[in-house]
């Protein structure tokens, strides 16, 4: 890890050190300045860095450049707050950077990207920490997390047609605040997860299939490039940026602020029920007839997910109603084991709550997985099948609990994200289904066995849809796990566009490089960047 910029005349062994001579100062005074770095804290900081030929050291070197440049209190280092750590959803993802560096505003941002490049250190960054995926949104001490939480605000604009959003705030919040005003922005759909990488990701609402991902639906990203500069990315200003930020994951710069249009919705229908796992194939075909015929009214939007005990129903209607919408008369027909929400008519904020106690957080180790088919119900009646014997044989031994989930989307999603300037997903016409699981479980040495059940699922899937003419290739980034690569579905024509768009705004490639993990364009295979 040298800094290439760092004119190395002689390193010579002092003792168990070595010394970097001949630093180029100008270089580094150049650099402070730039942070707004008295000359003392320039001169402290480089006579520091002469000694620093370690990658350690460098690291240490850079994380203490951050304290002068951002302030003491904005910079966590070693022994680093396990609470901080503890943030991420995953324990598989509870490492301990060499230091945390907490940003209060899109300037700290740039300047801890101008401090990572020109030190040219490894970094992670993290908004909610829901990634599950080891080295996404953590780090251990070979490099600084990026920890955005703070950058959290929450505020509408006044005519209300927008709401501005920091990347740390969570959905939770997001929807309460908004609340006061009586509005909905697309976004997640359980409150905990973070805004940051769930937008980044495409982002799958209740209502995408009324209004289109939450990535859809944004109206500016302002964004922390590579450089330290910060744009606003929009439909009239870096129009090539704000198409790849829709979907295009952490590939670009860091988001530090999401201008998210309000949708026209708030009032809306509810009823949620929980069946018994004997009815699991009565509640499969009510949810396959609903998928086929009923989900064509887009302001209609089921929930479905099995765990190992239970089938979970949850139905929307984007708007009120006075009794349950005919789109759903299938389910009308079961007897629930509990019917936990009744048929009601409540504001957004309202359901935000009830979720917020249906999905607490539970500690352990996580995954999820995706993929996707066409609609077909033979095909999930099997796959579920197999996907039930051998969950239920690996909670036998591990104790870990599993959820089968199928998300519908509807063919105006993708229409609906063209209508507002499109994105890069690449996500085939027509109606289709993404398949997903959450996963927990507590043991490390288990990891192996309980995700050989989700991945057996998805290789079922794949191969029986094929066989019948239901595959796609497309999955979703919010739903893939760290051996996908959801970006390779995007289609080569716009993999090629979003890493032109990337070196056009990060000429050294900081994101690629420097980048702990995350689905990276560098994973890409077969077009070179
Ligand atoms: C319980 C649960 C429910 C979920 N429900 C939904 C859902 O309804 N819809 C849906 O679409 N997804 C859903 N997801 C998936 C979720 O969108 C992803 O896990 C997403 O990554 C979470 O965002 P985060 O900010 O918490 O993630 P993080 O783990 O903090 O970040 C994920 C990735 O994005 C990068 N990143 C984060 N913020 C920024 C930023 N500001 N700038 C640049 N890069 C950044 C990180 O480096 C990392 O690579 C759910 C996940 C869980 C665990």
């Amino acid at each position: 890890m040298k800094p290439s910029h760092a004119i190395i005349v002689s390193t010579c062994i002092i003792g168990a050190s070595a010394v970097r001579m001949g630093v180029n100062t100008t270089d580094f005074e150049a650099f402070g300045h730039t942070l707004g770095l008295s000359e003392s804290a320039i001169q402290s900081l480089e006579n520091r860095y002469v000694w620093a030929y370690t990658s350690a050291g460098v690291l240490g070197i850079a994380c203490l450049t951050a304290t002068f440049a951002l302030q003491p209190d904005k910079v966590d280092t070693a022994p680093i707050n396990q609470t901080v750590v503890e943030v991420n959803w995953s324990e598989s993802c509870w490492d301990e950077p060499h230091c945390v560096i907490q940003p209060q505003s899109a300037d700290d941002v740039s300047k801890s990207l101008r401090i990572i490049d020109f030190f040219e250190v490894k970094f992670s960054v993290r908004s909610g920490g829901h990634s599950p995926n080891p080295g996404w949104s953590s780090i251990d001490d070979h490099g600084i997390l990026l920890d955005l939480a703070k950058l959290n605000s929450i505020s509408i604009s006044n005519d209300l047609t927008y709401a501005s959003i920091g990347p740390g705030a969570r959905w939770n919040d997001v929807y309460l605040t908004l609340g006061g005003r009586e509005v909905v922005v697309v976004g997640g759909r359980v409150p905990s997860v973070g805004v940051g990488g769930l937008i980044l990701g495409g982002g799958y609402f209740f209502f995408s299939n009324q209004f289109g991902l939450a990535a859809d639906n944004v109206r500016n990203f302002e964004v922390a490039l590579a450089s330290g500069a910060i744009v606003n990315a929009n439909a009239t200003s870096y129009t090539d940026l704000f198409w790849a930020l829709k979907g295009g994951g952490p590939n670009f710069g860091i988001v530090t602020r999401y201008d998210l249009y309000t949708v026209p919705t708030y009032e809306i229908w509810v009823q949620q029920s929980l069946y018994s796992i004997d009815q699991a194939y009565d509640v499969l075909a009510a949810f396959d007839e609903w998928q086929l015929n009923g989900a064509a009214d887009a302001k209609s939007f089921v929930t479905l997910f099995f765990t190992l005990n239970h089938a979970v129903v949850g139905l929307m209607y984007s708007e009120p109603s006075p009794r349950a919408p005919d789109v759903f008369a299938g389910f009308l027909n079961l007897i629930p084991l509990q019917t936990v929400v009744p048929s009601s008519n409540l504001t957004f904020s309202a359901v935000t709550q009830l979720l917020s106690a249906a999905f607490p957080s539970t500690r352990g180790r996580h995954d999820y997985r995706g993929c996707s088919t066409r609609i077909d119900a033979q095909l999930n009646r099997e796959v579920y099948a197999a996907w039930r014997e051998k969950a239920l044989a690996v909670h036998e031994v591990t104790g870990a609990n599993q959820t089968f989930a199928i998300q519908h989307v509807g063919a105006n999603m993708a229409r609906q994200g063209a209508l507002k300037g499109g994105n890069p997903l690449n996500v085939p016409s027509g109606d289709m289904q993404w398949w997903t699981t959450l996963i927990d479980w507590e043991r490390e040495e288990d990891d192996e066995l309980v995700r050989s059940v989700s991945i057996e699922t998805t290789d079922l899937y794949e191969e029986l849809s094929k066989e019948r003419g239901l595959d796609l290739p497309f999955i979703f980034m919010n739903d893939a796990s760290q051996d996908q690569n959801p970006l390779t579905s995007y289609g080569s024509e716009n993999i090629l566009r979003l890493k032109d768009i990337s070196k056009k705004y990060d000429k050294k490639q900081v994101f690629q490089k420097l980048q702990n993990g995350g689905f990276l364009l560098s994973k890409v295979q077969g077009t070179e960047m």
